[in-house]
Parts: structure tokens; sequence; C-alpha cells
């Protein structure tokens, strides 16, 4: 099942994680939520392909352990979400798609 576009309206932002929100729930280690608002990827559904990691123009994505986890041990985590340039090319790239890219919500947290 791919990210909900519209978690801002179904979740709760239950933390901050290194400058941006992590939207719940979560039950560490199996359930990580999703982290960013302007560049969101679902932690639940990301099993570490790394696809976006490579080919972002401006790094957006950190890897970020996640011992424990069913999917993956790795999470591309938004990290520099205020850098994106909103090319969608993570979105296209992802193989299960747990990225959404929304300028719209830009600067939210
Ligand atoms: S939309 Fe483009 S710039 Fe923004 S995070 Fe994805 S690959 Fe990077």
């Amino acid at each position: 099942m791919p990210i909900d576009p519209s978690f801002e309206e179904n979740r709760e932002q239950v933390d901050d994680h290194e400058g941006h929100a992590v939207w719940g729930p979560v039950e560490e280690p199996e359930k990580l939520g999703i982290h960013g608002t302007h560049v969101a990827v679902d932690f639940d559904i990301c099993l570490a392909d790394g696809a976006c990691l490579e080919d972002c123009p401006v790094d957006v994505f950190e890897w970020v352990d996640a011992p424990g986890h069913p999917e993956s041990e790795l999470k591309a985590d938004p990290a520099n979400e205020d850098q994106c340039i909103d090319c969608m090319i993570c979105v296209d790239v992802c193989p299960v798609d747990a990225i959404d890219v929304d300028a719209g919500r830009a600067g939210r947290l």
C-alpha cells in the first residue's frame, strides 16, 4: 500500500526528528510512522532500496538505522527536506511508493 498523501488529516504529529515532523502511530521498533511533511517518507513502507538517496539532485535523504523493523533496518530519512526543489524524481523511483512530495506542505512542521 502506498503512502497516504492525506497523512496530515489522517494522522497526528507525534514527534520531531532532526528538525522534521514524525506522524504517528509510532510503536518502536515495528511501527515508525511517516517522517517529514514537504517530503514525506512512510518508514513502515520503506524497504531501503536507496534509489531516492542516489537520484535526489539536492541530497534531501540520509540513511537512518531502524533496528528490528520488519521491512528494513535502514530508512531513507528526509533530513534536508527544506532543500527540496520538487523535481519528483524520488516519487517516481521509489519501488514501493513510500514517498509523497507536496510543495504546498513546504514550511509546515
Ligand atoms: S522531489 Fe526531487 S528534490 Fe525533492 S526530495 Fe524528491 S528527488 Fe529530492
